[in-house]
């Protein structure tokens, strides 16, 4: 018999130091944590889904081109010709894709700080050195720095969040296209919140051939099925799809995607209408004393309070869940992030934020 590993053995250091992506659980709660699109598709509409699933040949791998989706998602996101389009489990695998590829001994994953926390995480899972550089004070991107740290480190790879989580803001387009121009590497601009803002870099990939944008439907009202994709050359993608596991899409996500891409006017009402409850709720905030609101172009706001712990265990006691930023990076101490729910839903949460705060200040 051989004598065992144990996994601190076996596990690379850098795993066994991480902590693993905590979900709270939520049964019962007034769900505001995770970007969510809080409303379900409208009844004809899962009715359709409903028949369309009931003859779905389960027994048979998914189509591992997805041709019949991307066509679908080409037409609903005007993606041009001249484009290849990726398909990830999520955009969350499309962040592992690109890393794994690119994951040449020593070579440099860059964000900024605060970012999605992902893009450092996927940097540990494949072995990449991870550089952020901090944003200002006002989450604007520090384009200084940037440049400073693109000189240094010669990044393979730099992750841009256009709007940023969890901070919000779109930043300045031409410093994102300065970087771009700047660095030797590839810069992936991950739209994720594109429905709630309008601005995109979708048209500048036909000017920088290292560029590649990126997209997900989860924050557009489809996160249980995970689809996201990476838009870009093919001299890019056709590398990058080598990569990609054959049957990441399922059967079930390419049919119930394809079906409502025919329909996306259903989901940009339901992002107008989040968009308009974003500008209530930021009205509403600003009126509370002692908060300060930061402006928001995605489906989330993020504020600051004076003892955000406290608060968001006060909000937890009354079935509301947000998410809690304190002590996640010193630029969001005392931060909170609040996603944009139903009118009702946010018309609880402001009052008994407000409720709160009276009683803790
Ligand atoms: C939510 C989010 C994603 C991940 O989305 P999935 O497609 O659900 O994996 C990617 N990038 C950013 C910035 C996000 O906030």
């Amino acid at each position: 018999m051989p004598n065992f590993q144990s996994p601190d053995q076996i596990i690379r250091p850098e795993i066994l130091a991480l902590s693993a992506y905590h979900v709270p659980p939520a049964t019962g709660m007034i769900k505001l944590d995770a970007m969510e699109n809080p409303y379900p598709l409208p009844a004809v509409l899962r009715e359709e889904i409903a028949q369309l699933t009931a003859t779905v040949p389960v027994n048979r791998y998914p189509d591992a081109s997805a041709a019949s989706l991307k066509a679908a998602l080409r037409q609903a996101l005007a993606i041009s010709d001249e484009m290849d389009i990726l398909l990830g489990n999520g955009s969350d695998e499309i962040i592992q894709i690109i890393a794994m590829a690119a994951a040449k001994p020593g070579a440099v994953l860059m964000s900024v700080e605060p970012a999605f926390v992902m893009f450092r995480m996927i940097a540990t899972f494949a072995n990449m050195p991870y550089v952020g550089v901090p944003l200002k004070k006002d989450f604007s991107l520090d384009l200084e720095a940037m440049l400073a740290a693109i000189e240094k480190h010669k990044p393979a790879v730099i992750f841009l969040a256009y709007p940023n989580n969890p901070t919000g803001n779109l930043f300045d387009a031409n410093a994102i296209l300065t970087i771009i121009r700047a660095t030797s590497g590839i810069v992936i601009v991950d739209e994720a919140y594109h429905a709630f803002a309008d601005a995109s870099m979708i048209n500048q990939l036909t000017q920088y051939p290292n560029l590649l944008l990126m997209r997900t439907l989860s924050k557009l009202g489809l996160a249980g099925l995970r689809l996201g994709l990476l838009i870009g050359r093919s001299e890019w993608l056709t590398q990058l799809e080598k990569v990609r596991l054959p049957y990441n899409v399922g059967i079930m996500t390419q049919l119930i995607a394809e079906k409502v891409l025919h329909h996306t006017d259903v989901l940009l009402e339901q992002a107008e209408a989040i968009k308009a409850e974003r500008t209530k709720v930021r009205q509403y905030l600003d009126t509370i004393d002692g908060l300060e609101v930061f402006p928001s172009d995605a489906n989330f706001i993020l504020f600051r309070v004076h003892t955000a712990s406290k608060i968001f265990q006060a909000l937890k006691q009354h079935r509301i869940l947000i998410k809690n930023l304190d002590g996640t990076h010193p630029l969001l101490e005392n931060c909170l992030r609040v996603t944009v729910g139903t009118p009702d839903e946010n018309s609880q949460f402001c009052e008994i934020l407000r409720t709160i705060l009276s009683k803790t200040v």
